[in-house]
């Protein structure tokens, strides 16, 4: 059986920078390098202290998502802090742009719904916007979060997902 730790999306905890790892190789190839950077903006600057984020898109559909922007900013640029309030409540978060002043509220598109209602909507079957789009949940808060020294934990081989079903089924 193999697992891996899941979602990849980091956050500095003293300049809000966010790093979105593509996938498990990346994250072992890369993270050596991304520990060794020395260009936090934080007062004291330096490297910075990336901690996986215990925030995740969510959408009542069950899919989920790193809590990263969908696409760049209109500069073009890719890379935004995560700009946290301090009354805990996520619509007061946003995502600002490291290269210019431009900002954007937590929110991103959950991309299956989306293609399913706008195939309704241009027929004409009422559906709002809002059906389709994620929003923040803490994953510690959620009743699906068990954690040993892990986060999630995504099965990656079919086969054994029968071991997860009642105990009389393995004989
Ligand atoms: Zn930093
Ligand atoms: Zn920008």
């Amino acid at each position: 059986m193999g697992y891996h730790p899941d979602p990849l999306a980091f956050c500095c905890r003293k300049c809000g920078l966010l790093h979105n790892y593509t996938d498990v190789d990346d994250f072992i190839k890369t993270t050596p390098a991304k520990k060794k950077e020395m260009n936090c903006k934080s007062v004291g600057g330096g490297r910075h202290d990336w901690l996986q984020l215990d925030v995740v898109f969510a959408h009542w559909s069950g899919n989920y998502a790193p809590l990263y922007p969908e696409y760049p900013c209109s500069c073009g640029n890719n890379e935004f802090y995560l700009r946290r309030s301090t009354t805990g409540v996520f619509s007061d978060w946003d995502f600002k742009c490291t290269s210019c002043p431009s900002k954007r509220e937590i929110t991103r598109r959950d991309k299956e719904t989306k293609d399913l209602l706008e195939e309704k909507l241009q027929q004409g079957i009422p559906h709002q916007v809002k059906e389709w789009l994620m929003l923040p949940i803490s994953y510690r808060g959620s009743s699906l979060y068990y954690v040993q020294t892990d986060r999630f934990i995504h099965i990656l081989m079919l086969p054994y997902l029968n071991y997860c079903s009642p105990i009389d089924t393995w004989n």
